[in-house]
């Protein structure tokens, strides 16, 4: 892959458009994980139109020597995978901001499902400004939204919804990929099927997602925000199992319509948007006293016109689970603040300077069979020190939600545990959170637990093969037949020379 580019490679309208000053590259050459710094690109593209992708790919695709390309959202990726070295990386903000402006445009017609049509360098955000002036919501959303549509599809996009509609990828209609041929192509599920599988959770490799399709719901006004507090493993686990069962399929009561859980390894971890001060501090000394707590939050939407039957509803779900007693809170929230609420934490980390620090984050699926394994040997293990900084995330997730298609890889096992250690460091502790993440992979491998990365980083491509699992010999065909040159997202460090 060339790393220097000859002066006519691009045609003069892509040519004008690209930077290649010190500041668009310093600013592109690291990511929010902060790990990796200093891989810097040629230069930065700032499309003002699909077709300004399309010619830019096309004279990568061929020139004789050919070079990469990184289409770049927010740059939050964590391992460096939206960061380059050489080559071009696309700004697709820039699309946002450029002569298009707001590429979203809601199709709610009587009779049909509604749907939302998007430019992939959208941020679900402004996404879901715009559907919520028609009265609806994207089902599956993230805890946090301001993340662009192109870069959450091309990984998978997790959160508490997922239980219930599984996770963004699999609430998607329709796809525009710009391949790295350099066409632009439509797929669905029944046309050009092979890249619309491919490229969701394909992260990049298969082409550049320029706009998505994506399903709708009515949105709700209000919220019940629930949370649970406990003390044994067991307990936790059991519960969070239970609730994800009542997903509103037919015949079974109604429960959340979000259930995340998180891990408290010490008291300065108690943190919620919606605690106060009181409640965190009687939370804290729980933790303190039993060397850790354990903590469900739910959330059931609602309107003012289901208001009337709302406590009663929250009251049938809490029914029989196993929550330390007097651990139990609830607030009533608009649907907006619930969907906000990492956000405003944003800017409180902002505030004492604790957002822009390295995030060494580690995200792994792990089966259901082999959770308390896990718990032992990482919460009770390698973390057992605390002091640990950020949050960590813990809840289940059933299969059946998700579709083998996609290049998402996933556990095999019906019931697997999203679990993400976001952690955060300064950058003096750095190398030693870099030492726990290790050692929580060795610990896995080493007791034959079948976890899965989610938003992988690998260096080797045995790795990358383990990972992909039997989905590999797939991968490599649909990268031959729409990325043969290798030219696409080479932050993720898969193939690194040309397939033909
Ligand atoms: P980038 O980091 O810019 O890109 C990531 C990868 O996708 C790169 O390889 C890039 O080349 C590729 N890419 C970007 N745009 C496109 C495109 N249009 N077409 C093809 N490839 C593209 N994830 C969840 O699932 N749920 C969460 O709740 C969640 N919360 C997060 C909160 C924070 C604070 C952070 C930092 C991350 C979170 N993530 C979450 C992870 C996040 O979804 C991924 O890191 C995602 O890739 C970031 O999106 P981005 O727009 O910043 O993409």
């Amino acid at each position: 892959m060339s790393h220097s580019l000859p002066s006519d490679v691009f045609p003069l309208g892509i040519a004008t458009k690209i930077l290649f000053d010190d500041n668009a590259i310093t600013a592109v050459s690291s990511d929010f994980g902060g790990i990796i710094v200093g891989r810097r690109p040629l230069g930065v593209f700032c499309p003002w139109s699909e077709d300004d992708i399309v010619q830019l790919v096309r004279s990568a695709y061929e020139s004789p020597k050919p070079f990469s390309i990184t289409a770049r959202g927010r740059g939050h990726s964590d391992s460096g995978q939206s960061v380059s070295t050489g080559g071009i990386t696309i700004d697709m903000r820039s699309l946002a901001t450029g002569a298009q402006r707001i590429r979203i445009r809601v199709s709610s017609e009587n009779g049909y499902s509604p749907y939302v049509d998007v430019g992939a360098e959208q941020l679900w955000s402004e996404v879901m400004l715009e559907t919520l002036k028609n009265g609806l919501s994207p089902r599956t959303l993230l805890d946090y939204m301001d993340l662009t549509v192109g870069g959450t599809l091309s990984v998978g996009g997790l959160s508490g919804q997922a239980f219930r509609y599984g996770p963004q990828v699999r609430n998607v209609h329709e796809l525009d990929v710009i391949t790295g041929k350099g066409e632009l192509v439509t797929c669905s599920k029944k046309h050009n099927s092979d890249l619309f599988f491919s490229a969701l959770g394909g992260l990049g490799q298969f082409g550049i997602i320029t706009r998505a399709r994506i399903a709708l719901q009515p949105a709700p006004t209000k919220v019940k925000w629930v949370g649970l507090v406990y003390t044994d493993f067991e307990a936790f686990t059991g519960d969070e199992e239970y609730l994800i069962t009542l997903d509103g399929t037919t015949g079974k009561k109604k429960g959340f319509n979000y259930i995340e859980g998180f891990v408290f390894l010490d008291h300065n971890q108690v943190s919620s948007p919606f605690f106060s001060d009181e409640e965190v501090a009687k939370i804290s000394a729980v933790t303190s006293e039993h060397g850790g707590a354990y903590f469900i939050e739910g959330a059931i939407y609602y309107s003012d016109d289901t208001a009337f039957t709302i406590d009663q509803e929250v009251e049938s779900i809490l029914e029989g689970l196993h929550y330390t007693k007097g651990f139990k809170f609830i607030r009533e929230l608009s649907y907006t603040g619930f969907v906000d609420r990492v956000q405003c934490e944003e800017e409180k980390l902002r505030r004492v300077g604790l957002w822009d620090i390295p995030h060494p984050w580690l995200n792994l699926l792990v089966p259901k069979s082999r959770i308390h394994d896990f718990h032992e040997g990482v919460f009770k293990g390698v973390f057992k020190q605390g002091n640990t900084m950020g949050v960590i995330l813990i809840y289940p997730l059933g299969k059946n939600k998700w579709d083998e298609r996609m290049s998402l890889v996933f556990p095999e096992e019906e019931v697997f545990y999203k679990i993400g250690l976001l952690l955060s460091s300064f950058p003096v502790n750095l190398g030693c959170v870099l030492r726990q993440r290790d050692e929580v992979l060795r610990f896995c491998e080493k007791n034959k637990i079948e976890a899965k990365q989610y938003l992988p980083h690998y260096k080797k491509i045995e790795d990358w093969m383990k990972h992909f699992g039997s989905k590999w010999d797939r991968f490599v065909e649909m990268k031959k037949k729409y990325d043969p040159k290798a030219i696409l997202a080479p932050g993720q460090c898969i193939f690194s020379s040309p397939l033909v």
